[in-house]
């Protein structure tokens, strides 16, 4: 039986126009991208009725009818566990959902109105939305694909402050006396490997972000696999000729080795099926946190976003698309947590955020890389406040603290630019984490997941 011919018109539009979107997330572990998707997730299927969207105009509008979850296309990456998620958020008291540890990726479909209507325009239309969330961490990869063995050892060790030595000794010990011409002892090595991925991640607890091998901190399936049983060599005296002359058993050759293979068969795949594949992209950063670590840390979150954004660094000569060619056709970058200061300070985080990014806000805004600068709270854990002290009012947070105390705080005001010196002697910052706030509604209190959804996807949804 033939289609009638308006049927038939539609479906062609249907299968012509874009109706597939795939959006990553990321940041550094503890940035908020777990808390970010199942929140967004949260907000999408609950955007109908309850949730509040009044920054995204789909939702305003009443158009967003709501969103079904699809079984996903990549049978190979695991599904992100929404529903746990969601579950230890409700439990009493509250939890934070578990974070994840490597890629995830969940399917949505969404419905809506489109706002402009013509004789072709059906009357409801579907967006598939494919999320994903993968660690920062990877990322901070992609600079060891332009070194060699011998450049990636002297990179990885000559910017080392002491309280970062202090967290290597174990392996700073050991490989003091290693010799890279003498013949290479399995075991010795593994227990090196394993005594520089303890200091990687006793560096992470601490709060340090420029960390490479990235998949050293969150091996995923890679475990114990001697992909991962290299090392950086440091003070290397021999030429580069006479190291390429080392016999293949020799140490330097065995860790050169493994850095090769670590190179083409762990980061250059990531990039070619994954993130190569992304139309758009949020990176997640907790600023905050890391003015809340001190100096040293927030020099290091500096140092490690800088090696991320490279990830994004679109220039025709950039190392980035001569290897992979990617589409990222819209970033955003968000300052996470902000619920943790008081509501007038937000506009000075997304300064700070924009300082600390300056340079690779720079060159993204050049490549015409259309990017956006925002502060959110995925899931809001506090309320503002306004206290009364002594005549005069001020603004203050209500939270409950992760050991179920009720506080009333002001954590404290965020600096515009990067901050000085002086910045961290005299005023500092401070501020405890919070216990997510018992939600008796569906959908999940946030502030601006709105504002970031808006840029993100709202543009499919006109
Ligand atoms: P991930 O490692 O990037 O997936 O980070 P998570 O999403 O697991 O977040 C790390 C921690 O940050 C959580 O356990 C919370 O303590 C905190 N957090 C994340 N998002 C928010 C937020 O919107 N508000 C507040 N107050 N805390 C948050």
């Amino acid at each position: 039986m033939r289609m009638p011919l308006r049927q038939e018109v539609h479906n062609l539009l249907e299968r012509g126009r874009d109706r597939q979107l795939r959006l990553a997330v990321t940041g550094l572990s503890q940035a908020g991208k777990t808390a970010f998707l199942t929140s967004l997730v949260n907000q999408l299927r609950h955007a109908g009725v309850e949730a509040k969207l009044d920054l995204l105009p789909a939702a305003r509008e009443g158009r967003l009818l709501g969103a079904q979850r699809l079984n996903q296309p990549d049978l190979g990456v695991p599904r992100f566990p929404y529903d746990p998620g969601m579950a230890a958020l409700r439990d009493t008291p509250p939890r934070w959902p578990e974070p994840t540890r490597g890629i995830s990726e969940l399917r949505l479909q969404l419905r809506y109105r489109p706002a402009r209507r013509g004789w072709l325009t059906p009357e409801t239309a579907h967006l598939t939305l494919d999320l994903f969330d993968y660690p920062g961490e990877w990322l901070l990869d992609l600079p060891l694909l332009q070194h060699d063995f011998a450049s990636w050892s002297e990179s990885q060790t000559h910017h080392q402050g002491p309280q970062r030595q202090a967290l290597f000794t174990r392996w700073l010990e050991g490989v003091k006396t290693l010799d890279p011409a003498a013949t290479a002892d399995e075991a010795q090595l593994a227990e090196l490997a394993d005594a520089y991925a303890e200091g990687l991640k006793r560096a992470k607890q601490a709060g340090f972000s420029d960390l490479q091998p990235g998949r050293f901190l969150l091996p995923g399936e890679l475990e114990g696999a001697p992909v991962l049983q290299f090392f950086p060599l440091p003070a290397l005296s021999l030429s580069p000729e006479a190291l390429a002359a080392l016999p293949a058993d020799s140490v330097y050759a065995t860790l050169s080795e493994r850095f090769r293979y670590y190179q083409q068969q762990v980061v250059r795949p990531f990039y070619r099926e994954h993130f190569r594949r992304f139309d758009r992209q949020i990176i997640l950063v907790d600023v905050l946190g890391a003015l809340n670590a001190g100096p040293e840390r927030f020099e290091d979150l500096s140092r490690a976003l800088r090696q991320l954004m490279k990830s994004f660094d679109y220039g025709q000569r950039s190392l980035l698309s001569r290897l992979f060619a990617p589409r990222i056709d819209r970033l955003a970058i968000a300052a996470t947590k902000a619920d943790h200061v008081t509501p007038e300070q937000h506009p000075a985080l997304v300064r700070l955020l924009e300082a600390l990014l300056a340079e690779p806000l720079k060159d993204l805004r050049f490549a015409n890389v259309p990017v956006k600068a925002l502060s959110l709270a995925a899931i809001r854990a506090t309320e503002a406040r306004e206290v009364s002290h002594e005549g005069k009012r001020s603004p203050a947070l209500r939270g409950t603290t992760l050991d179920g105390e009720e506080v009333l705080v002001y954590p404290g005001d965020v600096p515009t630019s990067l901050p000085s010196p002086a910045f961290w002697t005299s005023q500092g910052f401070d501020f405890p984490s919070f216990r997510p706030m018992a939600t008796p509604q569906e959908a999940l209190a946030h502030i601006r997941m709105d504002a970031a959804l808006e840029w993100l996807i709202g543009d499919k949804l006109a």
